[in-house]
């Protein structure tokens, strides 16, 4: 089913972005920090505009970025291959390393099985994986102003958990995980409830693409008196500080006899 991912992500605003936020530079150095000594050639898979890749460049010995956005692709300085993350044109074990930084939130379900199976397929001995931390994802819903379907304003369709980062690719194992990025102030859904479905506020995004009928942009909003209540209110009650991403590392699993005893990191 069309989805219209091309026409969001090749949009050239995305990409072209200032400098990272001090929370997403934190992440991306904390990222970094995660590859495991001895790895000298990384597949960075979904690589955007190579925000990651570009510095991995500068550090290990091949680094290859993967994207199906042309546009995103002509800001990475490193070698690029156009490919979607379930299908990558590259032969088993091909890599150190594979990364997947900030894109398996956006797969949707026929992609994302595939993607798993191909990071794993491709990585010899790692595979790093970085995501939002529970992330609540009805906070940042947008609403198509045509069709008046909401969606994720980045195009994130799941959230994790530790838990849920345990198991995701056969032949591997979690041996460490990390809170990436610092702490930030989540809503409460109960805030998020009543602002979208009482107050009918959704927040703007022009960049927005409805997955469903393709309209660019989203609905103009002008704050009624339950929405100011609200911005109020959320001035007033204090609201939770949590890790707004969390990193995992995987190392393939050996054949029994050949383990070296790696330990298993904890958070
Ligand atoms: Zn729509």
């Amino acid at each position: 089913m069309k989805d219209f991912a091309s026409d969001y992500y090749e949009q050239k605003e995305i990409w072209k972005r200032k400098h990272p936020s001090e929370l997403e530079l934190n992440r991306i150095l904390q990222t970094i920090n995660l590859i495991p000594a001895g790895v000298e050639s990384i597949l960075d898979v979904g690589c955007g505009d190579g925000v990651i890749t570009n510095r991995l460049a500068k550090i290990f010995p091949r680094v290859v970025g993967v994207d199906l956005s042309a546009s995103a692709l002509k800001q990475v300085k490193a070698e690029t291959v156009r490919a979607g993350a379930d299908r990558l044109p590259f032969s088993d074990n091909s890599f150190d390393l594979v990364l997947l930084s900030e894109v398996i939130e956006h797969l949707p379900v026929s992609i994302y099985e595939n993607c798993l199976r191909e990071g794993a397929r491709v990585a010899k001995e790692y595979i790093v994986v970085t995501v939002p931390y529970r992330e609540y994802l009805l906070q940042r819903f947008v609403r198509c102003p045509s069709c008046f379907c909401t969606y994720h304003r980045y195009r994130h369709v799941r959230s994790f958990d530790l838990e849920d980062l345990v198991d995701l690719f056969p032949g591997f194992r979690v041996v460490r995980t990390e809170f990436l990025g610092g702490k930030t102030e989540r809503p409460y859904k109960w805030e998020v409830f009543i602002r979208q479905n009482l107050a009918g506020h959704y927040n703007p995004w022009p960049l927005a693409v409805c997955p469903q009928c393709g309209q660019k942009g989203t609905e103009k909003f002008k704050r009624g008196l339950l929405s100011w209540l609200l911005a109020i209110i959320g001035r007033i009650i204090p609201r939770k500080k949590t890790y707004h991403w969390i990193g995992a590392v995987y190392r393939k699993v050996k054949q029994v006899g050949k383990e070296d005893g790696e330990q298993i990191g904890s958070i």
